[in-house]
């Protein structure tokens, strides 16, 4: 089944954008690191199933080997079914996710957000990065020009907007990553002609 996939770090707001892009309700603000299984659901207006993997990366009470075990999950499950995913959705706190970025960038280190960003497009499914929470932002242009910098695009950021969404899934603002991810299902549309 054609599939979109969203991935992010834990705390994000994954949970709270499900229930955007669905209707269906999900636990928000729950335990940390208890969604370890896909969730599928399907996306109606689209035909299409859109699967929430489980959040990665530091969540307090989740232990180093159960972080890894959990990135480990992800990506087997990507490299599975990487025929299937039309668009991969990487959600990241537009408040926070240039901090975390820098901080966990070095010489032997990679940061989670930018490995998963270049590890979709490694198996070539394209990917949109829906940044969350902009309604904390407020150098909103700079922010997402400083993103694209940290994942290789040069900006400005509004030349990609098939690529970078800026949300704000708790107030419903999703509308840059709908178009974002419907450009993508079109392109695969062309293809197939
Ligand atoms: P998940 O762990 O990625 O599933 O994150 P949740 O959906 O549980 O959200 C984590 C926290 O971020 C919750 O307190 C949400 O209310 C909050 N949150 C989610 N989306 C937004 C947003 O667009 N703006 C702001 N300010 N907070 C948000």
């Amino acid at each position: 089944d054609a599939e979109v996939v969203l991935v992010g770090r834990s705390n994000v707001g994954k949970s709270t954008l499900m229930r955007e892009l669905t209707g269906h309700s999900f636990d928000t603000g729950g335990k940390p690191g208890v969604t370890r299984q896909p969730n599928h659901y399907d996306w109606a207006p689209e035909d299409f199933v859109i699967t929430d993997l489980p959040g990665f990366g530091f969540m307090s009470g989740v232990d180093e080997d159960h972080r890894e075990e959990i990135k480990t999950n992800i990506v087997r499950y990507l490299e599975e079914y990487a025929d299937d995913v039309l668009v991969g959705i990487l959600v990241v706190d537009g408040k926070s996710v240039i901090d975390i970025i820098d901080r966990h960038s070095g010489p032997d280190s990679i940061p989670y957000d930018v490995e998963m960003f270049h590890f979709l497009r490694e198996l070539e499914i394209p990917v949109v990065v829906a940044v969350n929470k902009m309604d904390k932002v407020d150098d909103r242009d700079e922010r997402l020009n400083e993103l694209c910098d940290r994942l290789g695009l040069y900006p400005p950021w509004k030349q990609w907007q098939e690529t970078i969404a800026p949300i704000t899934a708790k107030n419903g603002r999703i509308e840059p990553l709908n178009e974002a991810v419907r450009s993508h299902l079109h392109e695969e549309n062309r293809d197939d002609l």
